[in-house]
């Protein structure tokens, strides 16, 4: 995508949504960075409901080593993969206190070197929590970097290092969000809902999608399909009275 289309992607996506905000609920750095933890092969609304519960009284790396595995996992049972998560969640906790006093670092290594935390994590807490300009890479960005052409790649580190290089600076700060939000909410996996996307017309993919009740196309057709006509009554017919039994 050239640069111009890019800063109008971009532009439209802040104008419907100038402030946008993760999803996850979260009370400080510490909750936010448990949430995201919890959050892989997880839905925000999942976690948000199995957290809220949590952090009225579990917000600091001390309180949850003084809850506990078996404690924690009480609370996140219905999150996939609790165990582990649960596991992880306590490890990083004592980590937290032993080596940063009980404070979430401001650093990507730092914040990596914890049980559960990959780079796709400290990136997003990174963004949420401290306002760097960094951007997460999930299945959602993955699959808009490639489909709309803003920044393909074979992996997520690709899409990751291609957004860094071509998202304007003025946008860097909430780009994360933008496109995760959209990628959820239009841009969807298995039918993305063109025709009523704001930047359909700067887009590269090709199928998009036709609005509902729109006559399907042949695959590889650029003609529009015919409307469908009535055959005129031949005169025969024409002529001939109906009957009614
Ligand atoms: S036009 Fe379709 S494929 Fe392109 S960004 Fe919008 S929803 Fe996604």
């Amino acid at each position: 995508m050239k640069a111009d289309k890019i800063e109008a992607f971009y532009q439209r996506l802040q104008d419907a949504d100038p402030e946008p905000q993760t999803e996850l609920k979260y009370v400080n750095p510490y909750t936010l960075l448990v949430a995201v933890v919890l959050s892989a092969q997880a839905t925000d609304v999942g976690v948000n409901k199995a957290t809220g519960p949590l952090f009225a009284t579990v917000d600091t790396p001390a309180k949850m080593v003084a809850l506990g595995e078996a404690g924690l996992k009480s609370f996140i049972k219905t999150i996939g993969l609790f165990n582990t998560k649960a596991k992880n969640v306590i490890a990083l906790s004592k980590l937290l206190l032993e080596r940063h006093d009980g404070e979430v670092p401001r650093d990507r290594d730092a914040l990596e070197a914890l049980p559960g935390v990959g780079r796709k994590t400290a990136n997003v807490v990174l963004n949420v929590a401290f306002g760097e300009h960094t951007i997460a890479v999930d299945t959602h960005i993955f699959r808009v970097g490639n489909r709309t052409g803003l920044a393909p790649g074979k992996t997520p580190f690709e899409v990751e290092a291609k957004l860094e290089k071509v998202t304007p600076a003025q946008f860097k700060r909430h780009a994360h969000h933008w496109l995760i939000l959209h990628g959820r909410y239009m841009c969807k996996a298995r039918k993305p809902e063109c025709w009523r996307c704001t930047v359909a017309d700067l887009c590269a993919f090709k199928d998009k999608t036709p609005a509902p009740g729109t006559p399907a196309r042949k695959a590889g057709s650029n003609r529009r399909p015919k409307p469908a006509t009535k055959k005129p009554a031949s005169k025969k017919r024409a002529g001939k009275k109906r009957r009614y039994k």
